[in-house]
């Protein structure tokens, strides 16, 4: 067993880890970072999510076969990790650890490697282990073959020529675009009464005609009875119907990865949805212990777990300006087609805070540059707080 003392230990190579393990080097800092999957470094959203989704979009959309999509999707994954792993590789003071780690203490973590069991110890411990996919509770889920998580499905060998997505919400829908695109069949399954239920109604009529121009099928308001397989493929019994499929995908969220990571062994405290509960900076119920990005049950997207290392650097360096009250308007963007981008409440959400609210809603189609770009599509919507200040 190997013992080893840094300043800083990070878990986890995500967003605001890396970038944190590099600049706190870059200051003379001794940081060791652990990260369990080499196939990982960078983190989720170059690895698995934002980059590669994206990048599959544009392949389709340019009319590359199923193939040559996830070949696309290697090339550009394998270059920017290759990337990642060097900016920390090459930096004299900064230790890659590639194995699981789990806290043995508080201030304390075990890193199994293979055989090899190597405990290090700092005072001030970052944790960054993102979310991971949440498996719907649906009867058959468990022993069924053939349901993948957003991870899973990206590296199917042969394109499925049918898909069900368990889900309706961006991730559900960025992936029912995808394939859509790609010419397989894909059928929705929803249990709320539209799809994307935190957006305006405007929004969600729009996007459900796109999305049915583009072929997909949108069931909404089903009951999932069970899952099975006949014949091998994966079967979705909903509402008292049988659908068969190729290949199912379920986006059904994702939560904060904190259930084998040893807390334990700590003083750490986790909400209900399993988040590690911080103060203004980050900082866990441990002095010294942070927790960024998606594993502090934030919103989850890449350029919050960013923002969470602008707040964890100002901290451990004696700047203490920016803290998460000062975080507000969060916008954000799904990649339909046309894309979907928001800041700020909706008109229901503001009428429930207690606003008083002016809307406005515009349709792309009555601006000239619409009909300049020949393309109608999409809406504006726009809430104001009607009160004087
Ligand atoms: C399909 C999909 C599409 C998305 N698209 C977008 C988008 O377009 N824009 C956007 O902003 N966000 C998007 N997101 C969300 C975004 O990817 C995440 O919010 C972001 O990557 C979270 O980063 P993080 O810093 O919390 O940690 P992560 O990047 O998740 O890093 C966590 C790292 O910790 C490692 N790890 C976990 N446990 C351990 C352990 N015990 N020991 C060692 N290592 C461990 C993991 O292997 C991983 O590398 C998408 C998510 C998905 C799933």
């Amino acid at each position: 067993m190997i013992t080893k003392q840094y300043d800083i230990i990070i878990l986890g190579f995500g967003k605001a880890g890396k970038t944190l393990a590099a600049k706190l080097g870059a200051i003379g800092k001794s940081v060791a970072m652990i990260e369990e999957n080499p196939l990982m470094y960078g983190g989720t959203c170059i690895n698995i999510a934002c980059i590669p989704t994206k990048t599959m979009i544009i392949a389709a959309s340019k009319g590359l076969s199923y193939e040559q999509v996830l070949n696309q999707r290697e090339v550009v994954t394998s270059r920017l990790r290759n990337k990642n792993f060097a900016m920390l590789d090459t930096n004299p003071h900064v230790d890659v650890y590639t194995g699981y780690g789990a806290f043995t203490s508080n201030k304390e973590i075990t890193v199994t490697a293979g055989d090899d069991i190597i405990v290090l110890s700092a005072e001030t411990i970052i944790i960054n282990t993102g979310a991971v996919s949440i498996k719907p509770t649906i009867s058959g889920i468990d022993t069924a073959s053939g349901f993948y998580n957003s991870t899973e499905i990206q590296h199917l060998p042969t394109q499925p020529a049918t898909l069900g997505i368990i889900g309706a919400g961006p991730i559900g829908l960025e992936f029912a675009s995808l394939f859509a695109k790609m010419g397989t069949k894909v059928t929705v399954f929803n249990i709320e009464p539209a799809i994307l239920k935190r957006e305006e109604p405007i929004i969600q009529e729009l996007a459900t005609t796109y999305l049915t121009e583009q072929g997909i099928t949108i069931l909404n308001s089903v009951t999932l009875d069970s899952v099975s397989n006949k014949n091998n493929k994966p079967v979705i019994v909903a509402d008292n119907q049988n659908y068969t499929f190729d290949a199912v995908l379920y986006a059904t969220g994702r939560k904060p990865n904190t259930e084998h990571i040893g807390l334990e062994h700590t003083d750490i405290i986790t909400n209900d949805r399993g988040a590690i509960v911080v103060n203004d900076v980050c900082e866990s119920s441990v002095p010294g212990v942070y927790a960024v990005g998606d594993v502090n049950g934030g919103p989850q997207f890449t350029y919050i777990s960013l923002d969470d290392f602008r707040i964890v650097f100002d901290t451990l360096t004696g700047n203490r300006h920016y803290t998460l009250k000062d975080r507000k308007n969060i916008p954000y963007t799904t990649f339909l087609n046309p894309p979907l981008s928001r800041v700020g409440f909706t008109e229901k959400e503001a009428i429930n805070k207690g606003y008083t609210v002016k809307t406005n809603e515009m349709l792309v189609s009555t601006m000239p540059r619409a009909h300049v770009n020949d393309n109608l599509k999409g809406a504006f919507k726009i809430v104001v707080d009607a009160e004087p200040i």
